[in-house]
């Protein structure tokens, strides 16, 4: 005996995997609901080729993943331009910014655990900044980020590569 998908009365099957009763209605429903979920699932898998082929998206993503790595790994250290340990926000601040040196973004010696106001108000507190970031990782390698930069193009598969990189590195921290 079986089961009927749709009205549960049991039934002596006819033939293979046999889902409903002998009522058509009942197949009929079965069937309904299947290309449903099926049009479901179908609608579900082009929303994420959608989102794997948004570069903003898959850019915003990678950044969030690489932010939260250079916060973790700066945890026990202070504001990198104003020094204090305090209890508010902390961001990962970039030394160049996004939009002036975007090759930069995704640079760990140019980022930095910054507090909130200083990272709001960056262009406020970028000379504190440059003198902490000399003692932290010295001249040379502050010198070679305010040199040139070859501009990079990141595609939608090299984003991803570099968000799941940073959740693993952000992992083996932890
Ligand atoms: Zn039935
Ligand atoms: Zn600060």
């Amino acid at each position: 005996m079986a089961k009927c998908k749709v009205c549960k009365d049991k039934f002596e099957p006819r033939f293979f995997l046999q889902k409903t009763c002998f009522n058509p209605a009942c197949l009929a429903e079965w069937q309904k609901t299947e290309r449903e979920s099926k049009a479901d699932k179908t609608h579900k898998q082009k929303k994420k080729e959608l989102k794997d082929n948004d570069k903003s998206y898959r850019a915003k993503v990678a950044q969030q993943a690489f932010n939260a790595y250079i916060r973790f790994r700066d945890s026990n250290d202070p504001c990198i331009s104003c020094q204090r340990h305090h209890t508010g926000q902390y961001h990962a601040g970039h030394y160049r910014s996004v939009g002036a040196h975007p090759e930069l973004r995704f640079e760990e010696l140019n980022n930095n655990k910054q507090c909130a106001p200083c990272n709001n108000h960056l262009s406020g507190n970028i000379a504190d900044y440059r003198i902490n970031l000399i003692k932290k990782i010295g001249t040379e390698k502050v010198d070679w980020i305010e040199g040139p930069h070859e501009p990079k193009k990141y595609t939608c598969a090299e984003l991803k590569e570099i968000e799941l990189r940073y959740k693993q590195k952000l992992k083996d921290l932890l």
